[in-house]
């Protein structure tokens, strides 16, 4: 595949070929039809540009999931310019801090967010209407905040924000190139091709709703259908529809589905509730030999939700993979189901170099290093990447920057610190997929280092492996494991768990199951230190957007300021 910007790429399409479809409405729009509207939108977004080139400035936009999106986003990258989306489920202060933060010459809102993007510009700005095919697109612009001070970068991309977990969110710069790089690298691991369709349900303000299912399937001229916000039956109906006994049509079975864990989580909560005539026809849609390949990334996902997976689609088996904002998807297992071992993000992608370095240590761990021969325990190492898949720079923050790469003396560049930590093991019989990146020793995320990796009595215990245990068991619904203080051991492993229907009426009479049946239980699947000793049961367990838990907060939460 020629690395081509992105825009350059869709138009050697066939112009008649699908690019979008929205779910709901129905309507279709081809790659022609793109390829014209994201020339048209580029011109209008440099006329607007006060004369100013657009080349390297950035340009926030609030725009709905589904064509107008692709175009506004499209036209962003074809003018040179760096594209800012902007989250429309955040509150006004949040999309005005990202708007300042990252000095936007412009804001673009679709007409839907028209008074919200007026919410957040309050003071005098101008707006003028651009009409894409369908609806219109508004634009703002936002001259007080630009700089000219700071030489800008010929070539454009993209800044998203992390997902904000451990920190407020921080911007991050990934140019043009290396947009491209992280397609490539995905296209080559996960065998995207034009025949695929599908179906997109993610925020696209984060990596795995733009790059996974947006960039890298245009780059191919697949299909993408969008579904949004997320809604558990209305996916189910979807992907039902063309195995129904009276089938629509115009829907295209979905061959390539990816989410984060919570949804999978709720789509099999859902789909019991389903007709039999739905469920026998989701299960056809599942199967392996329509469904392509499905997909799980963004936080760890629980066994328990893979094995129900695997078991619904008649063994279609979910691929784990690892990413971040910053390196785009760095670990993923193979094609092969024998490579999709439970618990394991698998080996490091095409172009990406990984290494671990010993969180005690410092040494970097080398294959056949796993275990301390000491302690016969395994080494815990922080992930380490470099290639071109890794991003430049934190916006506007030097100083982060400079503390999360560290230099190599090879001369191959610097390595980022991921600041996840990660054990590798040997697992026989995988390598299976012949794809020449899949081998060796895989890799199993233990979790953040400052967050997951819990020191208690001399031991470190990963959070991560305590939560997979503990969500087999089926009286437990949601857990979260933390390491608090603690004056004997150093720290002590917690928990708030959500109990499940079962767990409910799983005690002494019927009664919710209590901590104490949780630790008798446990002893039987956990090495007496790593089982909690501080167990909080709770109704629910509260995410951000990608599903993930912000652990310190939790514990302020439930432990409170004390700590
Ligand atoms: P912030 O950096 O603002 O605190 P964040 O780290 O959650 O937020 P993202 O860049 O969206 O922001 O998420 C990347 C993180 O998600 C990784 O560093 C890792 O901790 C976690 N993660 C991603 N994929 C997996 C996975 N398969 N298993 C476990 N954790 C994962
Ligand atoms: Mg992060």
């Amino acid at each position: 595949l020629p690395r081509l910007p992105i825009f350059e790429a869709i138009k050697k399409h066939d112009a008649e070929s699908t690019a979008v479809v929205h779910s709901l409405s129905g309507r279709r729009f081809t790659y022609g039809e793109l390829v014209n509207d994201v020339a048209a939108a580029k011109d209008k977004l440099q006329r607007n540009a006060g004369g100013k080139d657009t080349a390297g400035e950035r340009i926030s936009f609030l725009v709905e999931n589904g064509y107008d999106y692709v175009v506004t986003l499209l036209s962003i990258l074809a003018a040179h310019a760096i594209a800012v989306p902007l989250a429309p489920t955040f509150p006004a202060h949040e999309l005005r801090y990202i708007i300042d933060q990252s000095e936007s010459l412009m804001l673009l809102s679709s007409e839907m967010f028209q008074a919200k993007a007026d919410e957040v510009l309050k003071d005098g700005m101008e707006t003028s209407p651009i009409n894409y095919k369908q609806d219109k697109i508004m634009m703002g612009r936002t001259d007080d905040y630009v700089t000219l001070e700071e030489p800008v970068s010929d070539k454009g991309g993209m800044m998203l924000y992390t997902s904000g977990t451990t920190s407020r969110p921080k911007g991050v710069l990934l140019p043009q190139d290396v947009l491209t790089a992280q397609s490539m690298s995905l296209l080559k691991a996960w065998d995207y091709s034009s025949k695929d369709v599908l179906l997109h349900v993610l925020p696209l303000h984060h990596i795995h709703g733009t790059v996974n299912a947006l960039l890298t399937p245009l780059y191919v001229g697949s299909t993408i259908e969008f579904q949004f916000p997320f809604n558990a039956s209305a996916v189910w109906e979807r992907l039902a529809a063309p195995f129904l006994p009276n089938p629509d049509h115009s829907k295209k079975p979905i061959t390539f589905f990816t989410v984060v864990p919570t949804i999978y989580t709720r789509l099999l909560a859902t789909h019991p509730s389903l007709s039999p005539e739905l469920q026998a026809a989701t299960k056809k849609a599942l199967h392996p030999s329509s469904m392509r390949l499905n997909i799980s990334g963004s936080a760890a996902l629980p066994t328990p939700v893979k094995a129900a997976w695997t078991e619904l689609s008649g063994g279609n088996v979910l691929l784990e993979r690892y990413g971040m904002t910053e390196v785009g998807m760095a670990l993923s297992c193979g094609l092969s189901f024998a490579d999709r071992v439970d618990g394991s993000v698998g080996w490091p992608l095409p172009s990406v170099q990984a290494r671990l370095v010993d969180t005690e240590t410092g040494d970097i761990i080398k294959e056949g290093e796993e275990v301390d021969p000491e302690t016969g325990h395994e080494r815990h190492g922080e992930i380490q990447l470099r290639g071109p898949t890794i991003f430049r720079e934190y916006w506007r923050n030097p100083e982060a920057t400079a503390k999360e790469f560290v230099d190599d003396a090879d001369g191959w560049g610097k390595w980022f610190k991921t600041g996840d930590v990660a054990v590798r093991r040997k697992v026989e019989g995988t390598g299976k997929s012949a794809q020449d990146w899949a081998h060796g020793p895989l890799y199993f995320i233990q979790g953040r280092k400052s967050a997951d990796i819990i020191k208690t009595g001399g031991e470190k215990v990963s959070a991560l492996e305590i939560e997979r245990e503990m969500l087999s068991l089926p009286q437990v619904s949601e857990v979260a494991v933390v390491g608090l203080p603690s004056e004997a051991w150093g720290q002590k492993v917690a928990c708030v768990v959500v109990l499940s229907g079962t767990g409910k009426t799983a005690g002494r009479g019927g009664r919710p199951w209590s901590a104490l049946d949780m630790r008798r239980e446990l002893k039987e699947i956990l090495a007496n230190y790593k089982i909690p000793q501080e167990m909080k049961v709770v109704e629910s367990i509260p995410r951000n957007a990608m599903g993930k838990i912000n652990k310190k907060q939790l514990i302020k939460q439930i432990w409170g300021e004390a700590l």
